[in-house]
């Protein structure tokens, strides 16, 4: 049997439950911040209060996005997911060149080399320093998906970012979640990663309602990938709900491969810190409304539970208890 792995520990992919599948709980000083200070979320307390909201409205596990060395502190994140009664994966990985500064060892690493990190923080523990210095102090708390992005092209540094990602997901089963920008390059993502030998039923593309061409989500769906949904609450008045209309649209051919999540990687979408809607948003409001759009309990059991947990265990068999 398989197994997912959370920051307190491997589950079984049944225990997963109601689960958004791209989220931002913890995004301390970095580089990252430095050049948005609203993308700044490091207070432990207001994730939690959050959390415990998200938790009371049926919540029950969250994937953290924010990869290594862009603000990811493993620790508070192993505290929150105790704390808030929820499960949290951590992500290894690179986000885009743009969330760091020009002179990055992501920008500098050879394939092999960014494979071995990423490899060490799935299957011996994350580094307390998040990889931003010489000292590697690495912690219990293992990533259990592989974060990679693109721009608007494949660059040199996507190409061995790409690479590396796909050999640790190789050698350790870990599944993979992207970064689209703008939903752009869905097709050429697809067909990189199967090129690279990856079991695409354990690849999750991120953000792709942001571009909401059904015929396109449908070619992109045909791969055998899983997609990611998070601007349900982002449309403006006027716009409809092209978020929903994807759901309704894509969900009767592709049943078991759609998602949702809230990417809510600012301060103003959090009720602990004053803003809206809150992460407990897509399970009241937009649930509400997906019914009303006709949606059933068991369409709303696959984004929420059955489609995670497919995607988000490891393509290999649970390691031993220690
Ligand atoms: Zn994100």
């Amino acid at each position: 049997m398989t197994f997912v792995r959370t920051v307190l520990g491997d589950i079984h992919p049944s225990d997963l439950g109601v689960c958004y599948a791209h989220e931002h709980l913890i995004i301390d000083p970095s580089f990252t911040t430095h050049e948005t200070p609203d993308f700044e979320l490091s207070d432990v307390e207001l994730a939690v209060a959050e959390l415990r909201d998200f938790r009371a409205d049926g919540g029950q596990s969250l994937v953290d996005s924010m990869p290594c060395d862009s603000g990811r502190n493993v620790v508070k994140l192993a505290a929150l997911a105790q704390r808030a009664g929820v499960h949290i994966i951590a992500p290894t990985g690179l986000h885009l060149a743009k969330y760091y500064d020009p002179g990055h060892w992501g920008n500098q690493y050879t394939e092999a080399e960014l494979a071995g990190l990423f490899v060490a923080d799935i299957e011996t523990g994350i580094d307390t320093h998040d990889y931003n210095g010489p000292l590697i102090r690495r912690t219990p708390h293992r990533a259990g998906v592989i974060k990679i992005a693109t721009d608007r092209a494949f660059t040199p540094r996507e190409d061995r970012l790409f690479a590396a990602a796909a050999a640790a997901h190789r050698r350790t089963g870990a599944p993979i979640l992207t970064h689209t920008e703008q939903g752009t390059l869905g097709l050429e993502q697809v067909s990189r990663l199967r090129d690279l030998g990856v079991d695409l039923s354990h690849v999750v593309l991120s953000h792709l309602d942001r571009k909401p061409e059904v015929a396109y989500h449908c070619a992109v769906l045909a791969g055998g990938v899983k997609v990611e949904y998070d601007s349900a609450f982002r449309w403006k008045p006027g716009q409809g709900n092209p978020t929903r209309d994807l759901v309704v649209a894509l969900l009767p051919e592709f049943p078991d491969q759609i998602m949702l999540g809230m990417d809510a990687a600012r301060r103003g979408y959090w009720r602990s810190h004053g803003g809206a809607p809150g992460m407990s948003y897509l399970l009241r409001d937009f649930s509400v409304e997906l019914r009303r759009a006709g949606l059933n309990e068991a369409d709303l059991r696959r984004i929420f539970v059955t489609t995670p947990a497919a995607a988000y265990s490891f393509n290999a068999p649970a390691p031993p208890p220690p």
